[in-house]
């Protein structure tokens, strides 16, 4: 049987690679071209909706700003509500956040601390995983907020700066349509 949707190796060859940017030495894996693909689009976010809805998911989080659109796909085509975790500063209520590490300096994540009843199944969605700061810290805040959060899932993986391998050592499931080597 032919399947409707397209595999992930096909779109493995829909994300643009863009050699140093944002600086000498990234490889840059580029979503604009898989999600300009209509049926790119939608495959990977059928397949990000298979696997929330294998893992119970109550709840769908996405990370700003590039999880917000596969996660917010993921949430309607689960008929399930979407969680934002943003960037500090966006949100109009009262919110609890994390800091967490970056290379060089820090960042901040924060939500809504009522977006999640407790003990609802949170399944988180991003983008690409690199190093696993974003995510850990995801995972951190959603939990503060009671979340159960056992599942994560990515368009990308970047295994070798083994990001996805601290996630699972936290207790984190993950799953990746796709793996690039390198940085
Ligand atoms: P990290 O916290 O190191 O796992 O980085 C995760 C975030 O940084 C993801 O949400 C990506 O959007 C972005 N990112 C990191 N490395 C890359 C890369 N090589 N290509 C595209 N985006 C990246």
């Amino acid at each position: 049987m032919v399947s409707p949707h397209l595999t992930p190796d096909e779109l493995k060859r829909l994300v643009r690679t863009v050699p140093d940017f944002p600086q000498p030495g990234i490889q840059f894996r580029d979503i604009t071209t898989l999600i300009g693909h209509h049926q790119g689009m939608a495959a990977s976010v059928h397949h990000l909706a298979e696997r929330a809805k294998a893992a119970g998911a109550d709840k769908i989080a996405g990370m700003e700003a590039r999880g917000f659109i596969f996660g917010a796909a993921v949430a309607v085509q689960l008929g399930i509500g979407f969680v934002p975790v943003r960037k500090p500063g966006k949100l109009p209520m009262s919110t609890i956040g994390i800091d967490y590490a970056l290379e060089y300096g820090t960042d901040r994540l924060e939500m809504d601390p009522t977006a999640i009843q407790s003990g609802q199944k949170v399944v988180m969605v991003d983008d690409l995983i690199a190093t696993g700061g974003t995510a850990l810290a995801s995972a951190d805040l959603l939990r503060m907020a009671g979340g159960i959060v056992e599942h994560a899932l990515f368009v990308i993986d970047l295994p070798d700066l083994g990001g996805a391998a601290r996630l699972r050592g936290s207790g984190v499931a993950v799953h990746a349509l796709m793996e690039f080597e390198g940085e």
